[in-house]
């Protein structure tokens, strides 16, 4: 039986892979970063780090990177609908481009002493004594690699993973993982203008609110204007692509038209509402997007990537010794109890701003007793949230 190459190999280098592999590189195992893409890479994502993230990043005392990088603070959220806006105050948040942001943590795990391995693709093979196997994938080149444990961060494109007789999820042969994907599930859309677009104050997000979905809009470090939306699949198909669709959602809630958006190169993800169910098979643990999501609109995905990498470095730590399936259960069971409540909360969201009536009413009330908004609030700062503090390096 010949030792594993790695202790630990990481799918996925976006928050939260590029975060694991920080942290366990930190405690000098030797970790693999694997990813697809060529960073910097623009992706899909409102860009807006919430005090969830933010927290997070600095338990991992990564906290300087939002300065250094010139994230723009955010002050005010205004939401628009029907015509009708309501402006609220922030409690916390900064606006980052991805393509800065996400190359900055992958360059932490590598400063770190992780290594980092792309443009490659990754795919969960089969488990031997004492490890897990990996096939790597650049061009035509393929080769065998393995770990003690690999952790799957692979996004909303973990069918990245499936290839011929990969098992149901895509994720493995003997991975008995289910995805589930909702039937009602949105599909992501995004774009960035140049900063030379008028309207869209710095330091305020604006989110217009229609009734086949949403666009989220904020300038970024640069000072260009970030749109990210979630639309039902038949309207976008039905309206043409996302343009359209974007431009009938700014109209309706009453905010300035952007005739860029219809030039502008616009990227679509998979569908977005899905869960994952177990969270882990043997010496395999999924993060981030990868075990599950929800929908965008309290812009919180990164906070829960962030946090599940801090949370699951113990028993990445624990599993370089032995592997049990108790520590499985245990992975989901964290995971639950870190990310369910915010999860419920998004999804309750969801279904209040899939009915026109009732979010409008919702608004109304919210105009007149201000008060009201303060559970939003609460839930974006997230201060009542689970911190994670990061266990010492044994
Ligand atoms: C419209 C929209 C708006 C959003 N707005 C916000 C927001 O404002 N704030 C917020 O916090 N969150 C937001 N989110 C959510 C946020 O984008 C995600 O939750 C976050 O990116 C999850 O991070 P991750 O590391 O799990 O996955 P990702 O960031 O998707 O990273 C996964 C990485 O894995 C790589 N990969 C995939 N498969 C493989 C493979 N087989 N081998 C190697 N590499 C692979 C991919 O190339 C990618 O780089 C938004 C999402 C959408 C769709």
């Amino acid at each position: 039986m010949s030792a594993p190459d790695w202790d630990v190999i990481v799918i996925g280098a976006g928050p939260a892979g590029a975060l694991a592999a920080h942290q366990l590189a930190r405690c000098q195992l030797r970790v693999l970063l694997v990813e697809k893409r060529v960073f910097p890479r623009w992706k899909v994502c409102g860009s807006c780090l919430n005090g969830v993230a933010l927290r997070a990043l600095e338990e991992a005392g990564l906290g300087h990177l939002v300065g250094d990088l010139g994230a723009v603070p955010l002050g005010r959220i205004r939401l628009g609908l029907q015509g009708r806006q309501l402006e609220l105050a922030l409690p916390a948040g900064r606006s980052l481009s991805r393509g800065r942001l996400d190359l900055a943590l992958c360059e932490a795990a590598v400063a770190a002493g992780a290594v980092l391995r792309s443009p490659c693709e990754a795919t969960v093979a089969r488990s031997h004594p004492g490890g897990r196997k990996v096939l790597l994938r650049s061009g035509t080149d393929v080769q065998t690699t393995s770990a003690r444990v690999v952790l799957v961060a692979t996004g909303l494109g973990s069918s990245g993973l499936s290839s011929p007789g990969l098992g149901r999820t895509g994720l493995g042969p003997d991975l008995p993982i289910e995805m589930r994907i909702s039937p009602r599930a949105r599909i992501g859309a995004g774009c960035e203008l140049d900063a030379g677009v008028s309207g869209y104050d710095r330091g305020t997000i604006h989110m217009a609110i229609g009734r086949h979905g949403y666009v989220g809009l904020v300038r970024n470090e640069t000072g260009a204007l970030n749109l990210a939306a979630a639309f039902d699949r038949p309207h976008l198909i039905a309206a043409g692509g996302p343009a359209s669709c974007a431009a009938a959602v700014l109209a309706a809630a009453g905010f300035d038209p952007l005739p860029e958006a219809a030039a502008a190169t616009w990227r679509a993800t998979p569908a977005l509402t899905r869960r994952c169910k177990p969270l882990a098979a043997e010496r395999v643990l999924l993060l981030g997007d990868a075990a599950g999501y929800v929908e965008p609109f309290t812009g919180e995905g990164m906070g829960w990537a962030l946090m599940g990498a801090l949370a699951l470095v113990p028993l990445v730590l624990q599993g370089q010794r032995e592997w049990h399936s108790d520590m499985e259960r245990e992975w989901s069971r964290r995971h639950t109890r870190l990310i369910g409540s915010r999860q419920r909360f998004c999804h309750g969201l969801a279904f209040t701003l899939r009915r026109p009536g009732l979010s409008r009413g919702l608004l109304a009330a919210a105009r007149r007793w201000p008060a009201l908004t303060a559970p939003l609030l609460q839930h974006l700062d997230g201060a009542s949230c689970q911190r994670i503090t990061p266990e010492p390096c044994p």
